[in-house]
């Protein structure tokens, strides 16, 4: 085991930069393999994309974003019953024409089975390629299902069999809700992996925000493991230069930075698109809807193209019995003003006479929510971590754009370190 006390020029082995969900992941799997390593992160707090502000009395997540509890990577590391998750209803109440319809998993909520026949979302025979479509990607292994020809999301559903009704009504908001992409252009393994997640776990949030799940990665590290407010301007063999001069040295280098970052600190063409979006949240007096389910605008008219209540999940997110409403709008949106009325004129006609009580709360607007996932991104899903030397590299972009991606991708880093010094 390497022995950073004997070699006084490094203060640790390994030197990650950035304290999001990968960089944390790393570190863990690093710490458990008793190799020393210290993070670098930019910003004032760990968590990178995965942020809770307290507004208000309100917990805003930065951007809202679920947990899917049967992410295979979070299963093993994570303590559920610590993160105290609240769980949506599954399915979906999508806004068609006027009226919500209800689009349910029939083999998990049976009672609901009458009105998901009736809805408005999808014919019969789409109900059934729903079945078998879930069959498909439950079924086999996870390995399998990544070896499945990759082509676009709606090249698949439309290979599935599924109706442009089903695809524009549900899986255009749902899907690119989650891909934060409308077009559906995202790879179609991507697509897989997530219908996997929400068939067979619960989509949920922690009871504190989702903060709550990089702070208890971070809680499992060693004290001093984490520097904030240290951002990185230069990778040079097995130094870090800081942006106040300053610099650090290791054994091995970890970017666990999102991928334009990765991209500058590299300076080469690693590929860095990403997709946008915008939350925006609101304070209400009562809830629009009774029960803790994902709304989706089914019509081809924006700009929402999901809502959420979080306080029916739990009323931890609201002070005083209020309410919180969370709001995605698909891109980026300069004028936040007419974002917000066009929010609520569409929001009026979705709850009539709900939202005089709606007080604005606070927008996001994310550039880089998550990295562009379009085929061949997930050929292969898992990225090689060793780039070259003492350089490593994880993130979101090197897996499933996701926080189960972001975990797998920290913790193959860390393995690929752990093998290339004790090669050395
Ligand atoms: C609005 C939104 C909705 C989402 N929805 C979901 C969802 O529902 N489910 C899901 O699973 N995932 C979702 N995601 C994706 C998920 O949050 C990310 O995939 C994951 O958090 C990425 O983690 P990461 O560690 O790879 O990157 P990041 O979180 O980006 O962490 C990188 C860190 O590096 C730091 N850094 C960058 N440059 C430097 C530098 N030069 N020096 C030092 N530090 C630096 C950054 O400050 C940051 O803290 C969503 C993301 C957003 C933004």
């Amino acid at each position: 085991m390497p022995d950073t006390m004997s070699n006084p020029k490094h203060d640790r082995d390994v030197l990650i930069v950035g304290g999001g969900i990968a960089g944390l992941s790393c570190a863990l799997e690093l710490t458990k393999q008793q190799i020393s390593c210290r993070i670098f992160e930019a910003s004032d707090r760990i968590g990178g994309r995965v942020q809770t502000d307290e507004v208000q009395g309100f917990l805003l997540d930065r951007g809202f974003q679920v947990f899917l509890t049967a992410y295979p990577e979070a299963a093993r590391v994570l303590d559920y019953a610590a993160l105290e998750l609240c769980s949506f209803e599954p399915g979906a109440l999508i806004h068609i024409g006027g009226r919500f319809h209800r689009l349910s998993d029939p083999w998990r909520r049976p009672q609901h089975l009458f009105a998901t026949a009736l809805s408005a979302a999808a014919s019969l025979s789409d109900k059934l390629r729903i079945g078998s479509f879930r069959k498909s990607t439950t079924q086999p292994s996870l390995s399998e299902l990544f070896h499945h020809p990759e082509t676009k999301t709606l090249e698949l559903l439309r290979q599935r069999g599924f109706s442009e009704v089903i695809i524009e009504k549900f899986f255009r908001p749902f899907l690119g809700g989650v891909f934060l992409d409308r077009e559906l252009a995202t790879s179609s393994r991507m697509c897989e992996f997530v219908f996997r997640m929400f068939s067979t776990g619960s989509a949920a949030i922690p009871k504190a925000g989702m903060k709550a799940i990089p702070e208890q990665l971070a809680n499992q590290l060693p004290a001093e493991t984490i520097v904030c407010n240290q951002s990185v301007t230069d990778v040079s063999g097995t130094s870090l230069t800081f942006s106040d001069g300053n610099r650090a040295d290791g054994r091995a280098i970890v970017v666990a930075t999102d991928a334009p970052a990765a991209r500058r600190l590299f300076d080469d063409d690693y590929p860095a698109s990403g997709q946008s979006v915008t939350c925006l949240y609101f304070a209400a007096d009562q809830a629009p809807i009774k029960e803790p389910i994902l709304l989706l605008n089914g019509d081809p008219t924006g700009p929402i193209n999901n809502l959420c209540v979080p306080t029916l999940l739990s009323p931890n997110f609201a002070p005083n019995e209020k309410h919180l409403i969370s709001v995605t709008v698909l891109g980026e949106h300069p004028d936040e003003e007419s974002l917000i009325r066009d929010v609520l004129h569409q929001a009026h006609a979705w709850f009539p006479g709900e939202i005089e009580s709606w007080s604005h709360l606070k927008s996001y607007s994310i550039p880089y929510a998550l990295p562009t996932m379009n085929p061949p991104a997930l050929s292969p899903v898992a990225k090689a971590a060793h780039r070259n030397g003492p350089h490593f590299i994880c993130g979101d972009h090197c897996d499933t754009a996701s926080i189960n991606g972001a975990m797998a991708s920290g913790r193959r880093a860390a393995e690929a370190v752990q093998q290339w010094i004790s090669q050395k």
